[in-house]
């Protein structure tokens, strides 16, 4: 556990002349000159704590924005597939229409071929030639008869694709009107987050300034290297960044609200939040 000395002279310097600087001016705070080292540490702490506060929820919006690219893919996905599957049941009946047509054409042509034989069975002269014959025109009656089977199997097949078209295009406009009402939902959001973002970023800016320049730059240092969270709260004896455990002196020192502690897991500063009543 390391128990940082965040209130270095100079630092002390810097305040005690803003303040005796500032005291006439301003009037707003009833701050004494001889303010007490303590109180000047819990200052700092208290602007820590703020930009805790202000650094989790602009965490929280960052994610959310973070998770809209998927939410966009999600929906585009379906429409995608939805697309995908009015496309394939259309190439199909065409392709089946086409092959039908080819069938009906064939089986056209082995019955004229059929009759043709039947009419050369008036004519033959012997019994030899008259089997011959009928062997022939049982073959072209079968082959006919299979490519008629295909193309009545086909027809039926078309049908049932055809009676399961509207539902698919029904999906697929669902699909895209969905698509497109999350899009411009997704859209105000980001909106809304960036908003929200840049006025957090604002306020952080305003709080951070406030902060001597040592504080602030290991403060922009360790939020920008730790995801974000400079700051993170104890919780249950433990940093709520990490979870690493406390030792005792570091949770009592964290309980006298005097200094920043840094957590030996993460780096983080943490602290206890100051509304919590300190125990002995
Ligand atoms: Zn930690």
């Amino acid at each position: 556990m390391v128990l940082r000395s965040e209130s270095s002279d100079g630092r002390i310097a810097q305040l005690v002349e803003h303040l005796d600087h500032n005291q006439g001016v301003t009037g707003s705070s009833p701050v004494s000159p001889t303010i007490s080292l303590g109180q000047l540490v819990t200052e700092e702490l208290r602007v820590h704590w703020e930009l805790h506060g202000i650094d989790e929820q602009a965490v929280a919006l960052e994610r959310s924005l973070a998770g809209h690219p998927e939410r966009r893919r999600a929906h585009e996905q379906r429409v995608a597939a939805a697309r995908g599957a009015l496309a394939t049941l259309d190439q199909r009946v065409a392709e089946s229409v086409r092959r039908r047509r080819q069938l009906e054409g064939d089986a056209a042509s082995l019955l004229t071929q059929q009759r043709r034989f039947e009419q050369q069975l008036l004519s033959v002269t012997n019994q030899q030639q008259y089997e011959a014959m009928q062997h022939e025109i049982a073959a072209v009656r079968s082959r006919r008869d299979t490519l008629e089977t295909e193309a009545l199997e086909r027809l039926e097949a078309d049908d049932r694709d055809q009676a399961a078209r509207p539902e698919k295009a029904r999906a697929l406009e669902q699909a895209e009107a969905d698509a497109a009402a999350s899009a411009a939902e997704l859209a105000a959001e980001d909106s809304r987050l960036r908003t929200a973002l840049a006025g957090l970023d604002t306020r952080r800016q305003s709080l951070a300034a406030s902060l001597a320049p040592p504080a602030r730059q290991r403060y922009e240092r360790l939020r920008s290297g730790r995801g974000g969270q400079a700051v993170a709260a104890i919780v249950q004896q433990a940093c709520g960044a990490c979870h690493r455990a406390l030792p005792p002196a570091g949770l009592q020192a964290a309980r006298r609200r005097e200094t920043l502690l840094s957590c030996d897991g993460c780096g983080r500063l943490i602290m206890l939040a100051p509304e919590e009543p300190a125990r002995p």
